[in-house]
This record gives C-alpha cells, sequence and structure tokens, in this order.
C-alpha cells in the first residue's frame, strides 16, 4: 500500500500520500508540501520507502513520516517546543518545524557528528531552511538521545526516529502535562509504535499502536 504513494515530484508524493489516507490531516499535507524531500534524500526522493543516508541510518519512508506528525498533531501548534530524537536527514526536523511556526521551537539530536553536519547542510539548500536556522527555530545537537535533551525541556512532542530497547522514563519526563511521545520500541523480538501520552494532571499512557522496522537507538560508533 504505501509503495503506491510515490510520485515524481514532491507534490504528487504528498498528493498520493494524502490520497491513501497516510496523511489526514491539511495541516500535515501543507507542511510536507513545503519541505523538499530532494533536499534531504540523496536518490529517488519521491519513492515512498526509507533511502540509506550513510552511517547505517536511513531516512524513512515518507509514509512513516506523514504517520508520526499527524499521531503528533495536537501537540504541534504554532509555539510549541518539539524534541526530535535520531534526526539524521533533518527532513521530518523540517516538517515538524512549519508545524510549529510561528513561534516554536525544535531540536533535533543525533548522536552522530557527521549526520548532524548533514542534516545542517540538508536545512541550508533552502531559505525557509536557513532561516529557521538562523533564527533559532531549529537546531541541530550530538547527544546520546536517550536521555533526550534535558536543557530544552519541557516539550510538547517528543519524536524518537530509532527503535529503543526500552521505555527511556526520561523522555517521558522531559514532556509537558499535556504532552506526547512517538517512538518505536523492541518488544517480544519485533519493533512496535508506541505513543506515551502524559495528561494534564501528569498522569502516564502508554499506547502500542503497529509493528515497524527502524534502525536500532544505539550506542554512538567508537572512534
Ligand atoms: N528521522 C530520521 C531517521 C534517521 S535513522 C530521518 O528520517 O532522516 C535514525 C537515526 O537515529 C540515525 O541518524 C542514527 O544516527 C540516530 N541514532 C541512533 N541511536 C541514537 C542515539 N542513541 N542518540 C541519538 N541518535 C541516535
Amino acid at each position: 500500500m504505501a509503495w503506491r504513494s510515490s510520485g515524481a515530484t514532491n507534490e504528487v508524493l504528498v498528493a498520493n500520500l494524502a490520497q491513501n489516507g497516510m496523511i489526514n490531516s491539511d495541516r500535515v499535507k501543507e507542511a510536507m508540501l513545503k519541505v523538499d524531500r530532494a533536499h534531504f534524500a540523496p536518490r529517488s526522493p519521491y519513492q515512498d520507502s526509507p533511502q540509506s543516508i550513510g552511517h547505517a541510518a536511513t531516512i524513512s519512508a515518507p509514509h512513516m513520516h506523514a504517520n508520526a506528525c499527524c499521531s503528533l498533531l495536537d501537540y504541534l501548534e504554532p509555539g510549541s517546543r518539539v524534541l526530535d530524537i535520531g534526526s539524521g536527514s533533518g527532513y521530518l526536523t523540517a516538517v515538524l518545524a512549519h508545524l510549529v511556526s510561528p513561534g516554536g521551537t525544535v531540536i533535533g539530536v543525533d548522536h552522530i557528528q557527521p549526520l548532524v553536519d548533514l542534516s545542517t547542510a540538508n536545512f541550508k539548500k533552502s531559505p525557509e531552511g536557513t532561516n529557521m536556522l538562523d533564527n533559532g527555530t531549529v537546531k541541530f545537537i550530538k547527544a546520546d538521545g536517550r536521555k533526550g535533551w534535558a536543557e530544552g525541556a519541557p516539550y510538547d512532542a517528543i519524536h524518537v526516529g530509532a527503535a529503543a530497547k526500552e521505555h527511556h522514563e526520561e523522555l517521558t519526563t522531559q514532556l509537558k502535562a499535556p504532552g506526547r511521545l512517538f517512538v518505536p520500541v523492541e518488544e517480544d523480538g519485533d519493533q512496535y509504535i508506541f505513543v506515551v501520552d502524559k495528561a494534564a494532571d501528569g498522569k502516564v499512557e502508554k499506547k502500542r499502536l503497529y509493528g515497524v522496522r527502524y534502525v536500532p537507538l544505539c550506542d554512538a560508533p567508537k572512534g
């Protein structure tokens, strides 16, 4: 089903994702139209599949980016604070930044410096991306995302783009009340998307959604 959404241009890809029910919000559609995936995927940018970006990382498939934004949407308003862990290419960071503009902030965290540099360089391919870096809407940081990024907390929304071995409670701690975390977690030898909601009264609820295949949220490579 996902592959049917591929197109020859960014516009056609986004339109196909919407038509196939992968995007169920006009706001997400508009944000994805504002970010040219060709600036972030090294080849076949408008194909609805993951692509290698080097360093054992991948830019996730567009339907997964769309799904993550739709899941977090209630917490993505102009002015919201967002943490994007495992920011890789920076593509999703860019879509999230459009969803929280004006006035919001997105912090992208990756533990591989060349990928932090890649996402920054990808942003600089467009005037809007350059502007978002210059005015502090977006920041890229090298850190171990399993600990979140306490300096920027609390967050309305946290997205994790790599599969965690366990539920890292520090991420939930860094959520606002209310706030939402979207995270793939390993369970029973498979990976599942979990949505963790922190209610206004601080009560936390974890929901297991569907099976996925992400690169692991792991130790940084040595050297
Ligand atoms: N959202 C990104 C996904 C990149 S793949 C995109 O679509 O482009 C997952 C990323 O998680 C990789 O860039 C990898 O370097 C990063 N990663 C893995 N373990 C990590 C950790 N412990 N801390 C921070 N980043 C990590």
